[in-house]
C-alpha cells in the first residue's frame, strides 16, 4: 500500500542518544505508569513527586503491577524483580533530575504546572539532558519556549494504564532536532510501545479524534436520536470499538473531556465547540465514574469513594 504524506519524518533513519538514566516528574497515574514501563525496559528509573504519600502509592502499585504481569506470564519473575530494583524515589526535582539524561514531566494538565517544572529543569539539568512532556493536548513548543533548550524537547504522550497501552505518540515540536526525536521513538521502542510519530497540532491524534466522535455522541443523545447504551452498543458491535464513547468518557471524566474540547475548539475551530449537554452534566456534577455519576451512574463509587466497574443507565439517558 502507496503511503502519501506531506509530513516528512522519517525517525528510523536518525541516530539516537544514549539513555540510561531516565526521572518521572509527578507520580500520579500517569507518572507511575511511566516509571513501571521504564524501569521495565531497563533504564534506571527515578520518580519524584510534591506529595510523598503518591511516592508511596506509586511504590506499592508498581510492585503489584508487576506481580500481576508476572502471574499472567508476561513477565518473568527476575525480570521483574530487577525492575523494581531499577526503581528509585526523590523527594524534590533537583535530587530527582541531576543524574538523567532523560526527564519525563507527568504533572497536571495546566501550562502554568508545566512552566514551572521545565523552567526549572532547564536550570538544573546537565545541558545534554532531553526533556519530555506527557502532555494529552498542550503545546510541547509553548513548553519548550520557556527553556534554552527547545531542540532537546519532545512530547512524549502514553496512555492510560501505560503498563497495558501499546501507544506512544511522540510529538514533533517546531525545534525538536532529529536526535532528541530518534531518541525518543527508541525509548518508547525500549518501553515496550509501538510509536507514531507526529508533527505537533492540538490534540495530537488520538484525543483529536476522540474528542469529535466523543462530542457527537453528545449530540446525538441530546438529539434524542438514540439512548446512551444504544450509541455506545453500535459503535462496539458495528464499529469494533472496544468502549463505547459515553463508557469511555465516564472513565475519562466529563470534565476532563470537556477543558480538552475547549482548548481544540479555541485552537482548532467551530467544529470542536462541546455540546451543551456535556456541558450542562459538568456543571450539574456528574462528572463520570469518580463522582459516581456521569452519562451512567456508579452507586457503589458514590458510596466507596471510589470509582465501580459497571455501569447502570442513569434516570433519562435510556
Ligand atoms: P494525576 O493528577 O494523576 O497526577 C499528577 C501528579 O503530579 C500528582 O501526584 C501530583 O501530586 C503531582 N504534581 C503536581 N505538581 C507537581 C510538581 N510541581 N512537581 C512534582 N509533582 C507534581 O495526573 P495524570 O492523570 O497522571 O496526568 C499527568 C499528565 O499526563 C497530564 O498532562 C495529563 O494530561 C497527561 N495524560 C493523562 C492521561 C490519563 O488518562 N490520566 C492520559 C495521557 C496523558
Amino acid at each position: 500500500m502507496a503511503v502519501v504524506t506531506s509530513i516528512e519524518i522519517k525517525p528510523i533513519e536518525l541516530k539516537p542518544i544514549e539513555i540510561k538514566t531516565i526521572a518521572v516528574i509527578g507520580a500520579g497515574t500517569m507518572g507511575r505508569g511511566i516509571a513501571h514501563a521504564a524501569a521495565l525496559g531497563g533504564y534506571r528509573t527515578i520518580l519524584e513527586d510534591l506529595l510523598p504519600g503518591a511516592l508511596r502509592k506509586a511504590e506499592t502499585e508498581i510492585r503489584s503491577n508487576l506481580d500481576k504481569a508476572v502471574e499472567l506470564g508476561k513477565v518473568t519473575a527476575p525480570d521483574a524483580d530487577s525492575a523494581f530494583r531499577r526503581l528509585e524515589y526523590a523527594g524534590s526535582v533537583e535530587e530527582a533530575a541531576r543524574e538523567a539524561d532523560l526527564v519525563i514531566e507527568a504533572v497536571p494538565e495546566e501550562m502554568e504546572s508545566k512552566i514551572e517544572i521545565f523552567t526549572l529543569l532547564d536550570k538544573i539539568c546537565r545541558p545534554t539532558t532531553m526533556l519530555a512532556s506527557n502532555t494529552s493536548s498542550l503545546s510541547v513548543t509553548e513548553i519548550a519556549s520557556v527553556t534554552y533548550r527547545a531542540k532537546k524537547i519532545v512530547g512524549m504522550h502514553f496512555f492510560n494504564p501505560v503498563h497495558k497501552m501499546k501507544l506512544l505518540e511522540v510529538v514533533r515540536a517546531l525545534e525538536t532536532d532529529d536526535d532528541t526525536l530518534a531518541t525518543a521513538v527508541e525509548v518508547g521502542r525500549r518501553m515496550g510501545k509501538e510509536v507514531v510519530v507526529i508533527k505537533e497540532s492540538p490534540g495530537f491524534i488520538t484525543s483529536r479524534i476522540n474528542a469529535m466522535i466523543g462530542n457527537e455522541a453528545f449530540h446525538m443523545l441530546q438529539e434524542g436520536i438514540a439512548s446512551a447504551a444504544d450509541i455506545d452498543k453500535a459503535l462496539k458491535l458495528g464499529l469494533n470499538h472496544p468502549m463505547g464513547p459515553f463508557e469511555l468518557v465516564d472513565l475519562v471524566g466529563l470534565d476532563t473531556r470537556l477543558s480538552i474540547l475547549e482548548y481544540l475548539h479555541k485552537s482548532l475551530g467551530e467544529k470542536f465547540r462541546p455540546a451543551p449537554l456535556l456541558v450542562q452534566y459538568v456543571k450539574a456534577g456528574r462528572l463520570g465514574r469518580k463522582s459516581g455519576r456521569g452519562v451512567y451512574e456508579y452507586p457503589e463509587a458514590a458510596v466507596a469513594g471510589k470509582a465501580g466497574s459497571s455501569p447502570g443507565l442513569a434516570p433519562g439517558s435510556e
